[in-house]
């Protein structure tokens, strides 16, 4: 944004001069110092700054002026610039019709010529003048707009979308901006015709209309496609797990990419407080241990494509070979999954109809805010229910926990327990658990059904977060990698029954640790079946994985 305006109007070129070296000479570090030799050459630069929508912070104009005199012109800049702050030059001689003036041109401030010194009688008003418009001044937001209702589904993916890939947006809740005009006139387009939600505006005056993530990806510079075909380890999921993978093996000098389907962080990026990672003994966010790794992958050399995803795999001899969404496709030596686990749905009746509109799955931590005020509820018993029950309470006026359990104790960590126990407003429902959503376009009232009494009631609520578990989603991969009857990938001795190899297992060795049923295929973290589900474990599987593939590719390359 270029620096506000001082600008000066005198059709006395020496005056003029004058004027502009002082003001130039003590505001020029934050003020842009205009001038213009008459009322009409003065009023021709304040269109174009309006225009272009930039802040003018002081006029100042000599009173006798031909064509148009300067209370006349302050009145017709008044109607371009409201707020700025007005001052009149005169003579002695001028006095009383300056005072006049003050009146029919709100003029601010008069000043008398000759000023000299200014440091007495110039800057000492001109001071008091821009501190007290730079007070009130509000820079217009620059950054991206997003603009839609909190009960849009396609809304809240994008907002996921922004904030997990750490891209900073303005979100504009349209419902609560009706009177706003500045926000009305987003919503239309040149012609004036209205436009269609969510919409999503950019610096530069363009917009896209209910936009997929991947357009938007590909307006703000994201890097959804590689130039480069062939790679010694090509990574499939961004979590914790290969993004530790993508550290070491791009810093042992692996040619290494990374595609991830959403944004780098995985379910991490969800976590609002992970405190059992080891070296952070207060605990950080998820998106914060998201933002660190790619900055150091990035340092390291690893080419990331997100959002890309990941939908077909072929083996072509020791090529592996993934198919991407947009029809592309990577060649690899070694391919490492590291795909994760998807959260799971309650599976009760009205619940397809408001998912994403007052129903969410293990998210939250960005939606926080916007339930201030209200009563949230959070519906699971595990960690990731505790951490996010603690954090809405920070904004709702009420946090309930439904848990089927008669307590928390044996899923939940104790440090978790303790903390939901200090906190006024959560409550905790044992044995209780929601029967039906209720609710049209958005999420109205919930149905919950208590398993001690035998009762089902019905209670107001807006945002129900459900945190019940979670499944692989590995469909994609078809027969070409064993996986259990779950879904979940199978690896290394898990794969030797009754000491036969896998079926098609074409090497004289048993599969690795972390090798899955393709030699070279590999995978890591909560998607291999008998992970424990961590943080931690996921960092540590993707580390000891790389020294897994410098093995393997010792022996083939
Ligand atoms: C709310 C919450 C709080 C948690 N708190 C803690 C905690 O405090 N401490 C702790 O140790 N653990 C915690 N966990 C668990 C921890 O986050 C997981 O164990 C960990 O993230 C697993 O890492 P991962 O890399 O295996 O998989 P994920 O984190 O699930 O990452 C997998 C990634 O793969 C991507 N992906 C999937 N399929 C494809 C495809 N086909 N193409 C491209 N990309 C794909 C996904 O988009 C995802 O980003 C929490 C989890 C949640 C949800």
């Amino acid at each position: 944004m270029p620096k506000p305006v001082l600008l000066t109007v005198d059709d006395d070129p020496d005056v003029l001069w004058a004027v502009e070296r002082d003001l130039r000479s003590r505001y020029a570090d934050r003020y842009r110092i205009l001038r213009a030799a008459s009322g009409p050459e003065a009023m021709n630069t304040l269109k174009q700054l309006h225009s272009r929508s930039e802040a003018v912070a002081l006029m100042l104009a000599d009173q006798r002026m031909p064509d148009l005199d300067g209370v006349g012109f302050l009145v017709q800049a008044t109607e371009l610039f409201p707020s700025s702050k007005r001052a009149l030059l005169t003579a002695y001689a001028d006095t009383n019709a300056a005072i006049n003036a003050i009146n029919e041109a709100k003029v601010h401030y008069f000043l008398m010529k000759p000023w000299d010194p200014p440091e007495e009688n110039l800057y000492p008003a001109i001071d008091d003048l821009l501190n007290e418009w730079a007070d009130s001044y509000r820079p217009p937001y620059e950054g991206i707009r997003l603009l839609g209702t909190r009960w849009s589904a396609h809304a809240y993916e994008l907002r996921n979308f922004l904030a997990r890939n750490q891209v900073p947006y303005q979100w504009v809740d349209v419902e609560l901006t009706t009177s706003d005009s500045a926000t009305q006139a987003l919503l239309k387009d040149e012609k004036g015709n209205p436009l269609d939600l969510p919409l999503m505006v950019f610096p530069d005056g363009t917009w896209l209309c209910d936009p997929a993530p991947l357009a938007v990806a590909q307006k703000i510079g994201l890097r959804t496609h590689s130039d480069v075909e062939f790679y010694d380890l090509a990574i499939i999921g961004g979590g914790p797990a290969g993004l530790a993978a993508a550290v070491y093996g791009a810093s042992e000098g692996l040619r290494t990419v990374m595609i991830e389907r959403e944004a780098p962080g995985g379910q991490a990026g969800l976590s609002s407080r992970i405190e059992n990672y080891l070296g952070f003994p207060a605990g950080l966010s998820g998106q914060d241990l998201a933002r660190r790794a790619v900055v150091q992958a990035t340092r390291f050399g690893v080419e990331i494509l997100a959002p890309q995803e990941a939908v077909g795999l072929h083996v072509e001899g020791p090529y592996r070979i993934v198919e991407l969404a947009d029809g592309s496709r990577i060649s690899c030596h070694v391919l490492l999954l590291a795909v994760g686990v998807q959260w799971r749905n309650l599976g009760v009746p009205g619940e397809e109809r408001v998912r994403g509109a007052g129903v969410y799955y293990g998210g939250g931590v960005t939606e926080a805010i916007a339930c201030r005020g209200e009563t949230v509820y959070v519906v699971g018993g595990a960690n990731s229910a505790g951490q996010a029950a603690v954090h809405f309470a920070k904004y709702a006026q009420k946090v309930v926990i439904l848990v089927r359990r008669e307590s928390l104790r044996s899923t939940m960590s104790q440090y978790l327990i303790d903390q939901i126990q200090k906190t006024a407003n959560i409550e905790v429902w044992p044995l209780t658990e929601i029967a039906e959503f209720h609710g049209t376009n958005q999420l109205e009232e919930i149905s919950v059904r208590c398993a001690s009494t035998g009762t089902t009631v019905r209670y107001p609520a807006r945002s129900v977060y459900i945190y019940i578990g979670a499944l692989p989603k590995t469909d994609w991969l078809g027969d070409s990698v064993h996986r259990d009857e779950r879904g979940f990938i199978l690896s290394g001795p898990d794969l030797v029954k009754d000491g036969k190899r896998p079926a098609n297992w074409s090497l004289d060795r048993d599969p690795n640790l972390l090798e899955t049923s393709v030699p070279g295929i590999f995978v890591v973290g909560d998607v291999r079946h008998g992970s424990v589900k961590r943080v931690a474990s996921g960092v540590g599987e993707g580390a000891v994985a790389v020294q897994l593939i410098h093995q393997y590719l010792a022996k083939v390359s």
